[in-house]
């Protein structure tokens, strides 16, 4: 976002060893510490970080095993997740497809299950490894110990910090992308005549939809989704629909559904609206672009506005997606 202050210190980790060292120097000086990748969905807070930031820069792409069905793929966790994709893209590999063109590393991919036009992380997540911060070891973790769910692990939760990741293992599919697709996505392919549908066609599909719905964070600073989308129970879905009847409702389980944070911020009239400094994108609401707000205080009150309107007229919290540092 284009805000927040310095680090007292920055070290660059290019193998494990190396991060495993920058952990224990930094406990032998007694500063805290956060890793972070590409920084995209992160967001600084003014007085900045009185500790040590190490920048994960770990490469390396393997494949594991392939057979008939399946080609297993490990990447570390330095590794651009959209090189990943095109990687995987390139043997005509299917799984990850969809999620092309998300900013940020590998690593960053389990730590909010990463998600998008209806495939997440946690569908072809097979294992992965990390450092143990604590304890000073190197562990392995299976899809179960990570706790995924909608846009959530427990990285974000009980085990925030606790952890860096080293790599990630996904289990990639030989067999064709299967519809049906997401509406938006669908009707690009239609608009294309395309019916054949290969990983690269949606790649390249939603390559175009993101670029005209989404800015480019490396010209336009903005975290993508500022919001998650919001979920919902049963009977709070009954009372939304008696007062908005085209509201979008996409069920989850026999509980709860998912309501487009973007589609509640629009239905408060905020969308391209600038607020301290603070713009709504006009192409997608769900997204805040920095335009002209010097502080993270500016961000602050924009986004308690924006969560506040929400909530007066459809009695419904907004969560912010990117973390805090
Ligand atoms: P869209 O296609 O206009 O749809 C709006 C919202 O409705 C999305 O957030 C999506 O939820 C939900 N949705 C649409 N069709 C659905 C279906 N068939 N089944 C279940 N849910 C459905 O969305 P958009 O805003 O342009 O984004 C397109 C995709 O890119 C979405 O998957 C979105 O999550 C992803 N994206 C991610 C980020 C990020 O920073 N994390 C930023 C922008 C877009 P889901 O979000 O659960 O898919």
């Amino acid at each position: 976002m284009k805000l927040g202050g310095n680090a007292a210190y920055v070290i660059e980790a290019t193998t494990e060893q190396e991060l495993q060292q920058a952990y224990i120097n930094a406990q032998t000086l007694q500063q805290q510490t956060y890793i972070i990748g590409g920084g995209s969905n992160l967001i600084a807070h003014d007085e900045g970080f009185n500790g040590v930031i190490i920048l994960n820069k770990i490469k390396g792409i393997e494949i594991i095993s392939d057979d008939n069905e399946f080609t297993i793929i490990k990447a570390k966790s330095g590794e651009s997740w959209d090189d990943l994709v095109a990687f995987s893209v390139s043997k005509n590999l299917t799984g990850i497809e969809a999620m092309s063109r998300i900013p940020g590393t590998v690593g960053a991919a389990p730590v909010q299950n990463i998600g998008a036009y209806g495939q997440e992380l946690a569908d072809t997540f097979e294992t992965l490894e990390a450092y143990d911060i604590e304890n000073n070891r190197f562990v392995s973790l299976k899809r179960d110990d990570c706790d995924f769910s909608y846009r959530h692990s427990i990285f974000r939760g009980n085990a925030a910090n606790k952890f860096a990741i080293t790599s990630v293992t996904l289990k990639l599919y030989k067999k064709p992308p299967q519809p049906p697709f997401y509406d938006s996505l669908q009707k690009h392919l239609d608009k294309l005549g395309i019916n054949e549908y290969t990983p690269l066609a949606i790649r390249d599909a939603v390559t175009v939809i993101r670029s005209n719905k989404l800015p480019d964070p490396k010209v336009v600073p903005n975290s993508g989704s500022f919001f998650k989308n919001a979920i919902v129970e049963q009977w709070q879905i009954e009372s939304l629909k008696s007062t908005h009847q085209d509201i979008p409702i996409f069920p989850m389980d026999e509980k709860h559904s998912k309501v487009p944070a973007g589609w509640l911020i629009e239905q408060c009239d905020l969308k391209g609206i600038s607020l301290h400094g603070i713009k709504v994108h006009e192409g997608n609401a769900v997204v805040l672009i920095n335009e002209s707000a010097t502080s993270y205080n500016d961000l602050s009150a924009a986004r308690d506005e924006i969560i506040g309107a929400v909530r007066d007229k459809f009695q419904i919290n907004l969560q912010q997606e990117p973390l805090e540092i």
